[in-house]
């Protein structure tokens, strides 16, 4: 199961990135799914919440914000958003493309619960 392996990777990053406190319970994590990075965000939020279960990042959310697969042509430069597979330059015809996004697979932003509105006084 390939989200399973991608949900484990992210958890890890996440992990790495906790204040050594442990403290913190993790919000939500923000991370880019490029068009051709074949993930399937409901299998992958599936994943992320059955291996979270228990962890410091029981509850998270996980923001996914889709990256189109945009090629950019060599011949005349034209950037274009591309169907995956298709590498055809919609200006010129060309085929000597190179691949500006739409491949990463990455976590960009880790957010915490505030601790201070964790904790109650009195
Ligand atoms: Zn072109």
């Amino acid at each position: 199961m390939h989200e399973l392996s991608i949900a484990q990777s992210i958890v890890d990053i996440v992990q790495a990135n906790l204040p050594a406190s442990g403290a913190n319970l993790v919000k939500s994590v923000k991370i880019k799914i490029g068009q051709l990075s074949g993930v399937v965000p409901d299998s992958l939020d599936f994943c992320f919440g059955a291996i979270t279960h228990g962890t410091s990042l029981q509850g998270a959310t996980l923001d996914m914000e889709k990256v189109p697969f945009i090629l950019k042509c060599r011949t005349c430069t034209t950037s274009f958003e591309s169907e995956a597979g298709i590498v055809l330059c919609p200006k010129c015809g060309g085929t000597d493309t190179e691949v500006l996004s739409g491949t990463e697979l990455q976590v960009v932003e880790i957010e915490l619960y505030d601790e201070h509105l964790e904790k109650k006084t009195g």
